[in-house]
């Protein structure tokens, strides 16, 4: 069937696109619907009155002509898909897509074709997109917390500069490098949890801070608390983690916690540390049959000594005191200031032998230092009375301060300035185990 011309005339005036064509004086000879939307003439308006260039914002049709006769466009002639702007009959600008082609009749050059769409609906969400994104950026970007997005592999693909100061990487490092190089390997296990935790995609677990270790470039390893979101993105599963340093805040829990547990004046634990350290010691010498001792000490005569120099001299003397304790003891054993003037050690795997050992060779320590109550007298010296008991199955903890608690007064009743083991007052033979020094 042969296809009636008016058909295409017809075809051309209803095509979505809009059409323009005119001649080689830019005389406008066909001007379709689309062309009528889109600049708001209408076809009589224009056709055999208006010349194309005015449809086109100042420079617009010079432009839009050298791109069609240039080769980089589609080829000479011909320009595909090129971006511009129209002007509409109100003078509003239009962003375009652009197809055109030169007519020819033989060689001749007789007009040109243009096809085109407007594409303001595009530009705006591509406007909206970008502005979203500078928002999200901006609003990632300003964040204090780290933030990183991981892929189903859980390489890195996106991060934000707290991040690179975090963590001592730049953003190119970082990129692509599996988000496991950021932790500790120690820390594997957390890894496993943290995987499981990602991958159950409960919305409650993803919320929930876990504290852990990161490790920065440079190895070091800090404390983070880290929170994830896990996204679906075109079908993939992105997990964004949100981590914060809290490096300081653990510093000063630390150091609030020794605080509590540290006797200022002496620097050695208190009395309520001493109960939860030594309950653990005793069941674990209960468990493992290996003993432990407790040493009780006691300066000889301190009322005298404040009486006689005042409160300040006598604080110097404890203070002392808790110096010359952590220099003879060894580290595992701690030491505490039980009361005023009375101290208590805590020997871990210790027998009383081992422990007569280590509390004689303190007090003769101790009885060496010289002490400078009043300028220009000659020094004076200190000494204390000390007690001890090795843990014997059945004892409790109150048992065992008791029983050094006997030991020492039995030490002050003999003279003073000596130690006494509680199993020498009940004559239980002791055996010599552990290394007491
Ligand atoms: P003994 O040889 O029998 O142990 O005699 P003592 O004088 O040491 O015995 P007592 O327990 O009667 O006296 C302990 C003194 O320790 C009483 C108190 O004034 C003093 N004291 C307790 N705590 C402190 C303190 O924190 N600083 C000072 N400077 N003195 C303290
Ligand atoms: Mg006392
Ligand atoms: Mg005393």
């Amino acid at each position: 069937m042969d296809i009636p011309p008016r058909l295409f005339e017809k075809l051309l005036y209803i095509c979505p696109e809009g059409i323009v064509c005119n001649d080689r004086e830019g005389n406008i000879l066909l001007f379709n619907a689309s062309a009528e939307r889109v600049f708001g003439y209408t076809r009589d308006e224009v056709v055999g009155k208006v010349n194309v260039s005015s449809l086109y914002p100042t420079g617009g049709a010079r432009e839009v002509k050298v791109c069609l006769y240039s080769e980089d466009y589609g080829g000479r002639g011909r320009l595909i898909d090129y971006e511009t702007e129209a002007l509409h009959k109100d003078g509003r600008k239009i962003p375009i897509r652009l197809s055109c082609a030169v007519l020819h009749e033989g060689e001749k050059e007789i007009g040109v074709i243009g096809f085109f769409t407007d594409i303001t609906a595009r530009k705006a969400l591509e406007q909206e997109y970008r502005e979203s994104e500078e928002r999200f950026r901006g609003i990632v970007e300003s964040a204090s917390d780290a933030i990183i997005s991981v892929d189903e592999d859980r390489n890195i693909v996106m991060l934000n500069t707290a991040a690179e100061a975090m963590l001592g990487y730049t953003k190119d490092e970082m990129v692509g490098m599996n988000f496991r190089r950021l932790m500790p390997p120690k820390y594997g296990d957390n890894w496993e949890q943290i995987e499981r935790y990602a991958a159950s995609g409960d919305p409650l677990v993803l919320r929930k801070y876990v504290e852990l270790s990161a490790l920065g470039k440079t190895g070091k390893e800090f404390p983070i608390q880290m929170s994830m979101a896990e996204k679906k993105i075109r079908g993939k599963k992105v997990v964004t983690a949100i981590i914060r340093d809290i490096s300081a805040r653990k510093a000063m829990e630390e150091e609030l916690r020794l605080l509590s547990i540290t006797d200022t004046l002496t620097q050695l634990y208190n009395r309520r540390h001493f109960s939860s350290l030594a309950q653990k010691e005793l069941e674990r010498a209960a468990r493992t049959k290996v003993p432990f001792s407790i040493i009780m000490i006691d300066v000889d005569r301190f009322k005298k000594y404040n009486d006689t120099y005042g409160h300040n001299e006598g604080d110097k003397v404890l203070k002392t005191l808790g110096k010359v304790v952590r220099k003879n003891f060894r580290t595992m054993d701690s030491s505490f200031r039980f009361g005023g003037e009375e101290f208590v050690i805590l020997l871990p795997e210790t027998c009383v032998a081992g422990a007569m050992v280590a509390a004689e060779r303190f007090r003769i320590l101790f009885s060496e230092e010289e002490f400078r109550p009043l300028p220009g007298n000659p020094p004076v010296t200190m000494t204390v009375s000390i007690g001890m008991v090795e843990y014997y199955e059945g004892y409790t903890i109150d048992d065992m301060i008791r029983f050094s608690d006997l030991a020492m007064y039995a030490a002050k009743n003999g003279g003073r300035n000596r130690s006494v083991s509680y199993e020498s007052l009940i004559n239980r033979p002791v055996s010599y185990t552990g290394p007491g020094s």
